[in-house]
This record gives structure tokens, C-alpha cells and sequence, in this order.
């Protein structure tokens, strides 16, 4: 049978979130066996997000989880943390660990953020991973395209601009990791309090090692998925001006 991909996606209240996961869903419903796992950045799950997925035909799971006010502003800038995401994501390993014993489903995990773009080619890339997989991602680490260099399905070499120190010098959205291990191995966790930048290596460090990493994306040379990041609208008007005007005869 087909393997089941598991998304987790954090999100949070912001005035595109509704438009940002839209098209999300748009782009998952074309996609067999996908269980979105969506963890919602709230003490409670938000109506919004309620009648989203109610409307939504992709089957999902709604968790939530408020981001600990040691991660937010005073405490860090005001733009907000750069692990952002990083401990719904923990909720969303923990609630397949909840739900799945190792052998019960054949499956892949995935982290993918609310905003970024995916070509549905992704997830077929993915959907076939023996431990872990890796490609490239585009619009991300200050370049075209940020990740692995390969050959005969295993990395050689990493492009990369931002931090090239880093054993895993890959974003979020470069990977996807078999459900057997995220079961098995109570290490396959992010450290929200971990400096920025720095959740990826640390994570696929305790789960894999670079030469054992699966090439996908045709060795690497294609781009499915993109950094994008939706621009804030300017909404200078609401609350501004009268929302009725009387028409003119
Ligand atoms: N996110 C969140 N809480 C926040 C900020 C972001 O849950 O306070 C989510 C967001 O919806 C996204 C992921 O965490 O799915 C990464 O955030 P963002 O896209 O803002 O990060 P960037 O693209 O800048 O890395
Ligand atoms: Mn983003």
C-alpha cells in the first residue's frame, strides 16, 4: 500500500493565515494518503482554524500549543523568536508517538510551514524513505536555492551561504524522516530553546548520519519546494475609516 505522509505544520493567528492556509490545502488535497497534522501556536484551538479544516478536504488532526513566554518578545526580539514553530512541532512527533506503535502504518514525516510553497511532486519524492530524505529548497539561506549536491542518490557536498559550519546545513522544509524512527527514537525532538538556526542539524544529528542521507529530487538538481514568505498586508484602513458609504444617485 501507499505510504501515509504525516505533515506537521505549525501556524499562527496573523492576518494571512487564513489565505496562507488555503492554498495550502488546495495544494494537499491533490495529494493521496497525506494526515495533515496542524498545531495551532494557541492556548486553545481558534475558530478560524476550526471551519478551515471543517471546509478543508484533506484529512487532519488539529493540536495546539502556545509558544512559552520565555520564546516570545521581551524576552526576544520583537519580531519574535527564531525557532519559531519549533515546540508545535514537538507536539506534533508526540502525538504520533500517542497514536502509532512502530510497523502500524507505513509512513514518512514531514515538517512543512504554512507559507512556504510546495510543487506536489514534493511529496511523491518523499513518500518512499528508508530513514531519511533530503533535497534542496529554494528561496532559502540567502540563495536561490539552499542544500545538497549529489550523486548516485547520496550528498557530496552542500551549497550553502548562511552558517556553513553546520554538520546539516539544510532548512526546515529539506527533509523528511520515516515514521519507524520518529517512533523509535524519543531523541527525534527540536530544542526550542536551542540557538537559532541551529533545530535542523541538531535534530537530524540525533536521528542519521550525511552518508546515509537518500537523495531525491533527481540527485538533487531539482526544486520543489520554496522559502516562501507571505509579505504582511497593510490593513491602515480598518479601523479608519466608515465601512458603509451611502451610494452616490
Ligand atoms: N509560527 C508559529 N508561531 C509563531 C511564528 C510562526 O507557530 O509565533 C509558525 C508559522 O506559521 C510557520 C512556522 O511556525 O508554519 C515558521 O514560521 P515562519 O514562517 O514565520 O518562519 P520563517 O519562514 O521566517 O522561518
Ligand atoms: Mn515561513
Amino acid at each position: 500500500t501507499l505510504p501515509t505522509i504525516f505533515m506537521i505544520t505549525p501556524t499562527y493567528a496573523r492576518a494571512t493565515q487564513k489565505a496562507d492556509l488555503t492554498r495550502l490545502c488546495q495544494t494537499l488535497m491533490h495529494v493521496r494518503n497525506l494526515h495533515w497534522i496542524i498545531i495551532e501556536d494557541s492556548d486553545s484551538e481558534t475558530p478560524l482554524v476550526t471551519r478551515f479544516l471543517k471546509r478543508c478536504r484533506v484529512k487532519s488532526s488539529q493540536l495546539n500549543r502556545k509558544t512559552s513566554s520565555k520564546l516570545q518578545p521581551p524576552k526576544v526580539s520583537a519580531k519574535g523568536h527564531k525557532n519559531r514553530g519549533a515546540e508545535q512541532r514537538n507536539v506534533g512527533l508526540d502525538w504520533l508517538r500517542e497514536n502509532y506503535k512502530p510497523g502500524d502504518v507505513t509512513g514518512v514525516v514531514y515538517f512543512g510551514d504554512d507559507d512556504n510553497t510546495y510543487d506536489i511532486q514534493l511529496f511523491e519524492e518523499m513518500r518512499y524513505t528508508n530513514k531519511v530524505s533530503i533535497w534542496p529548497v529554494g528561496l532559502a539561506g540567502g540563495l536561490k536555492a539552499e542544500g545538497p549536491i549529489c550523486e548516485n542518490g547520496r550528498v557530496k557536498k552542500w551549497h550553502v551561504g548562511w552558517s556553513p559550519g553546520r554538520k546539516f546545513p539544510v532548512d526546515m522544509a529539506a527533509f523528511a524522516v520515516n515514521l519507524d524512527i520518529i517512533l523509535t527514537n524519543s531523541k527525534a525532538r527540536l530544542n526550542p530553546f536551542g540557538p537559532g538556526g541551529h533545530l535542523e542539524p541538531e535534530f537530524l544529528s540525533a536521528i542519521t548520519t550525511v552518508p546515509e542521507l537518500e537523495a531525491k529530487a533527481d540527485d538533487c538538481t531539482k526544486v520543489y519546494v520554496w522559502h516562501t514568505q507571505t509579505g504582511r498586508p497593510s490593513l491602515r484602513y480598518e479601523d479608519k475609516i466608515p465601512t458603509l458609504i451611502e451610494t452616490k444617485k
